[in-house]
């Protein structure tokens, strides 16, 4: 008998928690023409996350603060069972991280009402200047084999887990894709899905965090 199941959760935000990724979403609408090709060439891994993102913000003036807030935060909806998720963690005692490439300015108000959280790990908004800038306080460690990730989640990984301990990620897109390479068990939808697949990666998909909540209960059921 094994007894050693014990689970973290490392969740994404824009496209995992929300149904739609906040920073196209934001693009789309303030961003001048030309934005489409700096994402492209972020998915394409043609350039890193870091650089990517920093690009696609300083195309926006910080005079514009405001307006991109609000419209996010009106605009953005969050996936199904989330709230019950969230709530499953608690009463199971695992410990839910929630790890974001996506800017402090939308992520902390919207996951406010479901909180508090162990950790959110997100990029920061500077609107000091003309244009927005991006910081980046979880930067890749030595290990990274990917650098410039922006919030580094393999990095924030290994800091926040040992070999006692099963990592869980649960994410939707490019920014996931180092950490499922290291984690125990990926919960995967959308564009990871097809990064787990070229890649051989072990996958469950999930379209809600109703199925999150059922493939980790089987995970634990396994276990007993
Ligand atoms: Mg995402
Ligand atoms: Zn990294």
């Amino acid at each position: 008998m094994n007894t050693t199941f014990n689970p973290v959760i490392f969740c994404d935000f824009d496209g995992t928690i929300t149904m739609k990724d906040n920073i196209i979403n934001i693009m789309a609408k303030f961003a001048p023409e030309g934005w489409e090709a700096i994402k492209d060439d972020i998915l394409a891994q043609r350039v890193s996350i870091q650089k990517g993102v920093s690009e696609l913000f300083s195309l926006l003036p910080t005079t514009q603060k405001e307006e991109i807030m609000s419209f996010v935060l009106e605009d953005a909806k969050i996936r199904e069972g989330f709230g019950e998720f969230v709530q499953f963690t608690r009463e199971q005692n695992i410990p839910l991280y929630i790890v974001s490439g996506g800017i402090d300015f939308f992520v902390h108000p919207m996951l406010e009402p479901f909180g508090p959280f162990d950790r959110i790990y997100c990029n920061e908004g500077d609107f000091s200047g003309e244009q927005i800038q991006i910081r980046y306080p979880y930067d890749c460690d030595e290990h990274c084999t990917n650098q410039g990730c922006g919030c580094c989640k393999p990095s924030i990984i290994r800091q926040y887990t040992d070999e006692q301990q099963t990592s869980i990620i649960i994410g939707d897109s490019i920014t996931d894709l180092e950490a499922a390479k290291l984690a125990d068990i990926v919960i995967a939808r959308d564009f990871l899905i097809e990064k787990c697949e070229e890649l051989n990666i072990p996958y469950s998909p999930f379209t809600n965090f109703h199925d999150c909540i059922r493939i980790i209960e089987n995970r634990l059921n396994v276990q007993i």
